[in-house]
């Protein structure tokens, strides 16, 4: 006999879900009954779902998993920072990092295994394009976290979409599961608590700017001009410096958030006063917020982390602009926390530096 594949139920929107149990015949509050356990409580066994009787808990438990990926891999510094990598059903990983900062608790997620981009200085554009996450599987990666925080009285309370792959090469799912971890009714992380970072991507942007939440939105931008930038990020010729601006405008004025543009610091390539001032240049007048990101060194990655002396420079040359612009912490350098690493070392059995 052929079984049907039990679906993931962190893949379905509670619309879905009460389309479902509305097929099974059960009144229309169940669904919200069964969301509330699992986005709320953040409940993985449906046997212990008590308020449900128990056919309903067998039928549901033959309908769906519910389990988390496991953790293949984990790396956690002095200052709390952990970093794991989830196994997914189909054989493949991803990685998913919890950031632990004073009475800040931020998740870094994923969104695609590889990434179809190819940022020259990025571990997980190095590894090319697997495939794209599932809503679940990209929301899973919070509750994973957010079960272990709920051990020590913690909420998650940030998400930002930074890990591996390009959130708006997978949209929709992407966007699905944000909606589900944002609706009020269950998770219920606030929109602007949540960052999405892409490089770019601007029909995307445009979508983004139409869903009506006020996500923080984040442009990779890397360069202040066209031919530097596409040196960096390979695919960014299909969307020019110009149009990707006037899609962040478009988003700014949309959600009333202020946009910000990531620059990764990759020393002797962009870290110079006049990328500086080219930069400044382009965002003067803007809504808009510079982070600037020192490299994170990986094995094979081409690039040298600017000096101290160096990204204080550029930092400066901003402010005189008047930009204004704050530079990235990194945390978890020790243990490698630009995305992608934990993954390349896993699969090629790189040993720790
Ligand atoms: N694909 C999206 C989101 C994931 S990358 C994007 O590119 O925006 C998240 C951020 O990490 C990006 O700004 C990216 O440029 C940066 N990043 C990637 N590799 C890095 C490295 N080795 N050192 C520092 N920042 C890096
Ligand atoms: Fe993809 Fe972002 Fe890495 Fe570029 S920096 S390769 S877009 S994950």
């Amino acid at each position: 006999m052929v079984t049907m594949a039990k679906a993931f139920l962190l893949d379905l929107s509670l619309e879905e879900l009460a389309a479902e149990l509305r097929a099974w015949g059960e009144p229309a509050y169940r669904a919200r009954q069964v969301w509330e356990w699992v986005w709320r409580h953040l409940c993985l066994d449906f046997g212990a779902m008590t308020n449900l009787s128990l056919p309903l808990r067998e039928a549901l438990a033959e309908r769906f998993r519910l389990a988390l990926p496991p953790v293949l891999a984990r790396e956690q510094d002095e200052e709390g920072t952990e970093k794991v990598l989830l196994g997914l059903e189909d054989g493949t990983s991803v990685e998913a990092v919890l950031i632990p900062e004073e009475d800040r608790r931020t998740v870094c997620i994923s969104t695609q295994v590889g990434c179809p981009v190819g940022c020259a200085f990025c571990a997980t554009g190095q590894m090319g394009f697997v495939r794209n996450l599932t809503a679940g599987e990209i929301a899973a990666q919070v509750l994973h976290f957010a079960r272990i925080l709920r051990e020590k009285g913690e909420r998650v309370s940030h998400v930002v979409v930074m890990g591996m792959g390009e959130p708006l090469l997978n949209h929709e799912a992407t966007l699905k599961a944000l909606r589900n971890l944002n609706d009020p009714r269950g998770f219920a992380l606030g929109a602007r608590r949540i960052t999405l970072s892409t490089v770019g991507v601007v029909p995307g942007i445009l979508r983004l700017a139409q869903e009506g939440r006020q996500f923080n939105l984040a442009i990779s931008l890397h360069a202040p001009d066209e031919k530097l930038r596409r040196k960096l990020v390979p695919m960014s010729a299909r969307w020019p410096l110009s149009e990707v601006l006037r899609a962040a405008d478009a988003y700014a004025l949309a959600t009333g958030r202020r946009v910000t543009y990531e620059y990764v610091l990759l020393s002797g390539v962009n870290d110079g006063l006049v990328h500086a001032r080219a930069l400044a240049k382009l965002l003067r007048g803007r809504l808009a917020h510079v982070n600037l990101i020192p490299f994170n060194p990986a094995p094979g990655l081409p690039f040298e982390r600017p000096s101290a002396g160096q990204i204080e420079l550029f930092r400066r040359e901003l402010l005189a602009q008047g930009i204004d612009v704050t530079v990235r912490r990194s945390r978890g350098i020790r243990i490698q926390a630009a995305c992608g690493q934990l993954r390349s070392r896993h699969l090629h059995g790189v040993p720790r530096a």
